[in-house]
């Protein structure tokens, strides 16, 4: 799989997908693709970022990927931190960003959803990706943007 350059492909709000087993599938197919070349790079990937519509995203995390299924955000730190991201869809054209310093999301594994809390550098890579998501990437999400909000 390509990950797109084409922001046609990634400014809209992937949906849910209906089953765990079909965002594994998905998942499979994301991790697959950072797998090989300057993909190796990567950090976390969404499913528009390989021209899918579906509400799933890989983190890697401590060297292993885990996907993350139909995850929404449920709470988040007041506390925020900005910092330069790069992106796999901009290659070398990164942007500065503010991020909460910890979320806490609600995602689907096999037994249902359950909720969890990631912290720092893995938070912002889980606010990327859900960023995507809904269509928003880095060059959206800029600190005046936050400011407007
Ligand atoms: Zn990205």
């Amino acid at each position: 799989m390509r990950i797109t350059t084409n922001i046609n492909d990634l400014n809209f709000k992937c949906s849910d997908v209906e089953d765990y087993k079909q965002g594994i599938i998905i998942g499979k197919k994301l991790i697959m693709t950072c797998m090989f070349g300057k993909n190796k790079n990567a950090v976390g990937l969404a499913h528009n970022q390989i021209k899918g519509n579906k509400n799933v995203y890989i983190v890697k995390s401590k060297n292993v990927f885990r996907t993350f299924i139909n995850a929404k955000i449920v709470d988040a730190s007041e506390d925020v931190i900005k910092h330069e991201e790069g992106c796999m869809s901009f290659p070398n054209k990164s942007n500065k960003v503010t991020r909460h310093t910890w979320i806490t999301i609600s995602h689907l594994i096999k037994d249902g959803y359950i909720q969890e809390t990631f912290n720092g550098f893995e938070a912002c890579i889980h606010q990327h990706e859900i960023d995507h998501l809904n269509g928003i990437d880095i060059h959206h999400k800029t600190e005046e943007d936050y400011n407007n909000e």
